[in-house]
């Protein structure tokens, strides 16, 4: 396709619209199903997605919640995790991560990333290990799994929780392993931009641990049991029943929106040229590609940016300060150079549109517009 038959937007980094106009007419019956019940919190949506989840991640337990922020605060809750607490993490992740680690009172400890996967490199993890560690929290970046071999081995010898920041790995797998299935508390977020998004937010946590999910049940809502008896604090952490019933109707369709998903980025693989970094899928599994970014060298990310804004190509930098570097962070005592790799992909990954709904016109004048920056 030529430039010239474009219009503005054409290739957006997420289309909604397209997103939603196969299953419109399902998502209205849906909303106007919980209308008609007038049952707005709890009921039978909340436990139905519950059940689908947890067979779609391979865990005995799903549990909805209000956020994929407060998938993380109640996953660290139930294991009493607080004051006093360090949890390894990577700085290289959306805020979340880092800001549910310190809500708690618990302090973050940040550890580098591998420079193919953006994922937390676990070789840097034992190094960072200290009496007062709690838990290691990794985070599936981009839809591809951590090495949660290698970060399941450090954790059984050292006697730390891992939970699993899977929100933007849904459906991802690590050797025939779903994602968070494998940490003691899996957690999900159906942010709009996430692969199974909502009409607004909501999120899930996943574990196979029966005790877990029983503190997890109860914090949810207030740490009340039964109602109005308090013996633990908890907070409202519900997933919303309008939220629910919208994500039953989108749930069928998530593995063909990863099969697009996949086909776009080998569409890109082989057709993208130039002096920059594609995506690496390190361990035998499935990436999702929540996002496909690549990594642009020399100080040419920006004028990329700029080219492809020019074009009409929606990108994004995911993410352009690393935390560690955060100046809520500050008294944490970090400085620059303490963890390079997550510095160095702050200033040079960019994210492409990737979303299933993208037409063979729209791939080819990505890759054009991609391509025609290089070749200059
Ligand atoms: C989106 C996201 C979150 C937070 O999810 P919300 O539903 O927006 O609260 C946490 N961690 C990561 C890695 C995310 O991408």
């Amino acid at each position: 396709m030529t430039k010239q038959t474009l219009t503005k937007q054409q290739v957006p980094l997420l289309d909604l619209q397209a997103q939603y106009a196969p299953i419109q007419s399902d998502v209205m019956a849906a909303i106007q199903g919980v209308f008609d019940s007038k049952q707005f919190i709890m009921g039978p949506h909340i436990e139905g997605l519950e059940s689908e989840i947890a067979a779609y991640c391979g865990t005995t337990h799903a549990l909805g919640v209000s956020s994929g922020t407060d998938a993380l605060i109640l996953a660290l809750m139930a294991l009493d995790i607080g004051p006093g607490d360090e949890v390894i993490t990577t700085p290289f992740t959306f805020f979340a991560t880092g800001g549910s680690i310190s809500r708690v009172g618990a302090v973050p400890v940040f550890v580098d990333i591998e420079p193919d996967t953006y994922n937390i490199d676990p070789t840097k993890i034992e190094a960072a290990i200290t009496p007062k560690t709690k838990a290691i929290m990794p985070v599936h970046l981009f839809g591809q799994v951590a090495d949660m071999d290698a970060i399941m081995a450090i954790a059984n010898q050292n006697d730390l929780f891992v939970i699993e920041d899977a929100a933007q790995a849904i459906g991802a797998t690590y050797k025939g392993k779903p994602a968070g299935s494998i940490g003691d508390i899996g957690c999900f977020s159906f942010f709009p931009s996430k692969n199974l998004g909502a009409c607004g937010d909501g999120g899930m946590v996943t574990t196979n641990n029966p005790d877990l999910y029983e503190k997890m049940h109860v914090l949810r809502v207030h740490g009340a049991k039964p109602v109005y008896v308090h013996h633990v604090i908890g907070g409202n952490f519900r997933l919303d029943s309008m939220q629910a019933a919208i994500l039953r109707v989108k749930l069928p369709h998530l593995e063909s929106q990863h099969d697009g998903r996949i086909a776009n980025a080998q569409y890109y693989d082989a057709h993208l040229n130039g002096a920059f970094t594609k995506p690496s899928q390190k361990h035998d599994g499935r990436m999702i590609y929540n996002q496909y970014t690549i990594q642009v060298g020399d100080a040419k990310r920006d004028a990329l940016k700029a080219h492809l804004d020019s074009h009409t190509v929606g990108c994004a930098i995911y993410y352009p300060i690393s935390l560690h570097l955060q100046a809520c962070f500050a008294q944490l005592g970090y400085q620059a150079g303490d963890c390079p790799v997550a510095e160095r992909a702050a200033t040079s990954v960019l994210s492409l549109p990737i979303y299933s709904e993208l037409n063979s016109d729209q791939l080819a004048y990505v890759v054009e517009t991609v391509n025609q920056f290089f070749e200059h």
